[in-house]
């Protein structure tokens, strides 16, 4: 077979599993080889309408019914570096930037104001109708102050909050899981869909001069919109595809592979027309993909802190978003169990909306011998006891108290950043101190002071580096109360529920001696943490701990924050996705003394908008009462 017809084959094999969510190849492969047949096809004319550079695939849902487009739905002409925006822009004029949504487009035709129907993209020209699934958006209105004939055209997304919460291994991402949802037959199982509109096709009656206009438009509809920048100026657009690239992409709840770039003048649209594939006046900057492809070679156990063992990838080197790596999270044995991943196999790791690596799923259909199924332990891999596996719960479990590794993962927490923060008592120090038997347990670093001149002679020590640890252990006793609850990765308590109980009882001798019943109580405890923390406090080693840190003079106190008075009088509205969770800045504003209103007025004083937010109905307001718009970081400045 010739080069070109054996890309073809490939990549329409590609093609349709990835429409199917469950791709064989990453991105990055994929382009190399699309991009290969590209050349061929174009060196020696061999042009074929059946060609994956020509067609995109269409795989039916049976039970879907067929729908034509009004007008073809073309793809975009695609770039992945900057020269290719400078050439792109030929014409120096305003250009709206949009980040582009990674789930599934879907056009939404309305009429005497109602949603009367919803089509998939399909290839483009036909697509299949999804209105039973689609009316379960609820962001989506179903009804219109407009009553002409309408169309639009949206990305139906997941977000990740919504994508861990429902997803149980069916899916590998949101996008799959997007597409998939979208096409059920029966709508009584679709939950987490959104919508954001990035395209206006037809509005009976209404003329519009520029794209911006339109969106306003559908904003004023009650639609939401993707968020949109506008600007003529190139080094903008480039800065705010980095912006997007390097920082919201991993803080934004949705995923998004890149930014769409379009001339917002519909004239210049209407003259600069469009090759038979992608319309002239848009182009795509793809983002690098942030899942890749590789071959576990093998699986090793680690013990936690609270001695629950978690299987690591170990794989062969790839690097996504720049990064190289060769180990990655398998979660727990039930994960494994689940995917039926095994040694040998090629798998897919993500780092998506997170730094953490994962493997996503292994790709079955890629095996071409038969590989043996994992081995799950059943003796600790540290202390070699034996270990407490259950059928129903995924993870397994060290019980041993005196596990080794287990009790290092719990001196290494209590000196982490988030805990106690003590610089310098990362894995390394931590294990070499435990082996020489100077620590055995967080009480013993506030004794180590005694120890210095010798731990001062172990090899990758000296006087520097101990005196810098010791300062920090002199610090960690004046933290609060919630700090060193945290610290002590008691079963259940993360930060948020340390801080309730710090608050709730002030004092570490009143937890202690708190009821089950009454901890059960508190904020975000429920009866098996309260059932844990009650235990922990029972224990004699425990109470001999505490004891020698109050011994020691930690502080074991919580102090009570006063609202401050720094925001008074003003109120904020907020508008667009920030870096972080909505409720967490409008508590920081409020415990600052301001306050929180939903939408603008002139009693408004800041509108924090997020960046590209300037198409939304807040910020025009805003604008038009002449409110200063401020962001997320200027609004942090003011809480200094
Ligand atoms: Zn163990």
């Amino acid at each position: 077979m010739s080069r070109i017809n054996e890309l073809r084959e490939q990549l329409s094999l590609f093609d349709e599993a990835y429409e199917q969510g469950k791709p064989l190849i990453s991105d990055t492969e994929y382009e190399k080889m699309y991009s290969e047949l590209r050349e061929l096809e174009a060196k020696t004319g061999d042009i074929n309408p059946e060609s994956p550079t020509q067609m995109i695939p269409f795989i039916k849902v049976d039970g879907l019914e067929t729908v034509k487009h009004t007008i073809p739905m073309l793809s975009l002409d695609k770039t992945n570096n900057y020269d290719g925006l400078r050439k792109w822009y030929s014409v120096k004029e305003e250009v709206l930037i949009q980040p582009k949504i990674d789930g599934l487009t879907v056009v939404l035709r309305y009429n005497n104001g109602h949603l009367i129907d919803a089509i998939t993209r399909g290839n483009g020209l036909e697509g299949e109708r999804v209105l039973h699934t689609i009316s379960t958006v609820k962001n989506l209105p179903k009804t219109i102050p407009f009553t002409g004939y309408l169309e639009v055209r949206g990305e139906v997304y997941i977000p990740y909050d919504e994508f861990e919460r429902i997803n149980n291994g069916e899916y590998s991402n949101p996008r799959a899981m997007a597409a998939g949802m979208v096409r059920r037959h029966d709508s009584s199982q679709v939950q987490g869909l959104r919508t954001a509109i990035f395209d206006l096709i037809a509005a009976e009656g209404q003329e519009f001069t520029t794209d911006y206009d339109q969106m306003f438009f559908l904003s004023k509809q009650g639609f939401e919109v993707v968020n949109t920048a506008r600007t003529d100026y190139l080094d903008r657009v480039i800065q705010i595809c980095m912006e997007y690239q390097e920082v919201l992409r991993n803080k934004l709840n949705y995923p998004i592979d890149g930014m769409v770039i379009k001339y917002d003048s519909l004239e210049l649209r209407k003259k600069l027309g469009a090759t038979s594939k992608s319309p002239r006046w848009s182009i795509a900057f793809k983002f690098p993909s942030l899942e890749e492809f590789t071959i576990l070679r093998e699986i090793v156990w680690q013990v936690g802190k609270s001695g629950q063992i978690t299987p690591v990838a170990v794989f062969d080197p790839i690097e996504i978003d720049g990064v190289t790596i060769n180990r990655a999270t398998l979660h727990n044995k039930q994960f494994i169990l689940d995917q039926d991943i095994r040694i040998g196999d090629r798998i897919v790791v993500a780092r998506a909306n997170d730094v953490i690596p994962k493997v996503v799923r292994a790709v079955v259909e890629a095996r071409t011998q038969e590989l043996v199924l994992p081995e799950i332990p059943t003796k600790c891999p540290s202390c070699g006891e034996d270990i407490w596996i259950q059928p129903d719960v995924p993870h397994i479990t060290c019980l041993n108290p005196f596990c080794r590794d287990q009790i290092i993962e719990k001196i290494i927490h209590f000196c982490s950043r988030d805990a106690m923060d003590i610089e310098g008592m990362g894995e390394v120090n931590v294990r070499t101190l435990f082996d020489l038997g100077f620590i055995q347990n967080p009480a013993d670093l506030y004794s180590l002071n005694n120890k210095a001149e010798e731990i001062e002679k172990i090899e990758g020590f000296g006087q520097t580096k101990i005196n810098k640890i010791l300062e920090g252990i002199e610090k960690s006793k004046n933290l609060p109360l919630s700090r060193l609850l945290y610290a002590l990765a008691i079963p259940g308590v993360g930060k948020t529920t340390a801080l309730a109980l710090a608050q709730k009882y002030r004092t570490l001798d009143n937890l202690a001696n708190a009821s089950k019943e009454e901890l059960a109580n508190v904020e975000g405890v429920g009866s098996v943490t309260a059932q844990g923390i009650w235990f922990y406090f029972l224990n004699p080693q425990t109470k001999d701990m505490l004891q020698r840190f109050v011994e020691a003079g930690v502080n074991t106190e919580e102090m009570i924050t006063e609202t401050k008075e720094t925001l008074t009088g003003k109120t904020f509205v907020l508008t667009g996705t920030m870096s972080r969770p909505r409720s967490e800045i409008e508590t920081l504003i409020k415990q600052n003394g301001g306050k929180v209103a939903g939408s603008v007025s002139s009693k408004t004083s800041f509108l924090v908008a997020a960046p590209g937010e300037t198409g939304t109905t807040k910020y025009q307001k805003a604008q038009q009462l002449g409110i200063p718009i401020i962001s997320e970081s200027q609004l942090m400045e003011m809480l200094g």
